[in-house]
């Protein structure tokens, strides 16, 4: 691969170069540019573990902390043979503007461990897990740094986070982390947050399109907790999901899946995605993203749509469920093209909206109704929409920079007014 194309995979540049542009717009003075480019700490942690074989393995783990400004620092970790520090670094930067986008008060952060959780058994990620959280005690806490789940982690390994801290501080603290499951503190609604908070910014781009649902083509890359999510709730709103993928290939279908099907399938069943007997043409999981669709939503990974393919993408609306799925250096095709964007940072917000409401539910040891959560969260996310979109106008740029110059003028307020301690 040429240096110019690994720049361009590099996500911590794709998030600096979005930052560089909104500052500039936003005018933002020099000294808090520097300032809010840099994250606040980062950890490497080595993580020893017993394997199920008897040999000891060592894992390499990391955990950001961009920002504090606003609130704790918030954000997910993610269990994956690709992790990297740039990664974790441009995850952690992208919860900080993705908090502020939605007025949440957070920071942001992010963690990850190298290390494949298809391949371990559930006694391995629970020693990794516990082993990580144990060296990240002193950072991790209620009014510190709270995590939650991401690729490869779900509420299990939470639950097993808020254990392992909760032995260390010798007191329950339901409060250090979200996405838990129900029965130890989790929030309803949870779990179809970031799926919904998708449907919510697509019906939102809708309506400022003068479009309407019926019939609305759409394509979702990802099957996990988001993507299936966000399949789910849209087929049963009435949105016709033509195309979807995951790690093992994508499948086309015009006519529209069956989507309660592909989940009892794919998760019921445990059969490939690929192999679902409702139909369609077999494709790569990259290639579905270049079919005619009213709305394309990336919800796997980073780096899906580059300067080697975006003239392919054929929708009107990308509404993006993952973080960075677009590189920065595509951005000009997009807009070219007249694509209008939900970028991640507000696309993706309703995952960390409700683990906010998680994190107030036990503060408070009170718990709402699962339609109290929704509720609350269709207002947040339409108001968040609304702030981007009328940015976007006021600067006139894209929906991805107006939503970061949303979060970084909330972000520098904060910070004028607690002002640089010594
Ligand atoms: P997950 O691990 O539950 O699911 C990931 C899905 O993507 C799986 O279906 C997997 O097979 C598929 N996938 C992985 N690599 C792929 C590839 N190269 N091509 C096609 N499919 C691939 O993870 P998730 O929680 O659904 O997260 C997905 C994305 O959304 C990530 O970028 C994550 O950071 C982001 N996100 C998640 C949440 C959340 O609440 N879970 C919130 C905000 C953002």
């Amino acid at each position: 691969m040429s240096a110019a194309a690994q720049d361009e995979l590099n996500v911590y540049q794709s998030a600096e170069a979005r930052f560089e542009i909104a500052a500039q717009k936003l005018g933002l003075e020099e000294g808090l540019y520097r300032y809010l480019q840099h994250p606040s700490k980062e950890i490497t942690v080595y993580i020893p573990v017993g394997m199920d074989n008897g040999h000891l393995e060592v894992f390499t783990g990391y955990r950001v902390l961009h920002s504090t400004i606003r609130g704790p620092g918030k954000g997910g970790i993610r269990f994956a043979p690709d992790v990297s520090i740039d990664e974790v670094r441009a995850l952690a930067a992208w919860m900080t503007w993705k908090c502020a986008v939605v007025n949440i008060p957070f920071g942001g952060a992010k963690g990850g461990v190298i290390c494949d959780p298809n391949k371990m058994s559930r006694g391995e990620l629970e020693r990794v897990t516990r082993r990580y959280t144990a060296e990240l005690s002193e950072w991790f806490g209620p009014e510190r740094d709270v995590p939650a789940p991401d690729i490869g982690t779900n509420d299990q390994i939470m639950a097993w986070v808020m254990d392992t801290y909760a032995m260390h501080v010798r007191q329950a603290t339901t409060a250090v982390v979200t996405g838990k499951p129900l029965d130890l503190g989790g929030s309803r609604g949870r779990r179809e947050a970031t799926g919904r908070g998708l449907m919510i910014c697509c019906d939102k781009a809708l309506a400022k399109l003068r479009m309407k649902r019926e019939g609305c083509r759409v394509i979702i890359q990802g099957f996990g907790n988001v993507g299936s999510q966000a399949a789910d709730l849209m087929h049963k709103a009435g949105y016709k999901i033509i195309g979807v993928a995951d790690i093992h290939g994508g499948l086309y279908n015009t006519n529209g899946f069956d989507i309660p099907k592909l989940i009892d399938w794919v998760y019921g069943q445990k059969k490939p995605l690929p192999e679902f007997p409702g139909g369609g043409e077999k494709m790569s999981a990259q290639e579905v993203l270049f079919h005619p669709c009213e709305i394309l939503v990336p919800a796997a990974t980073e780096n899906q749509i580059t300067t080697q393919n975006v003239h392919r993408v054929e929708c009107r609306i990308l509404c993006e469920g993952a973080n960075g799925p677009t590189t920065s250096h595509a951005d000009g095709v997009i807009e070219q093209k007249g694509v209008f964007i939900v970028p991640d940072i507000l696309g993706n917000a309703g995952g960390v909206t409700v683990s906010y409401f998680e994190w107030v539910q036990d503060r408070q040891g009170f718990f709402w109704r699962e339609s109290e959560v929704n509720e609350r969260l269709q207002d947040v996310m339409e108001q968040s929409f609304d702030q981007v979109v009328q940015s976007a106008e006021t600067h006139r740029v894209n929906n991805r920079i107006a939503a970061y110059i949303v979060a970084i003028d909330r972000v520098a307020r904060a910070l004028k007014l607690r002002g640089i301690y010594a």
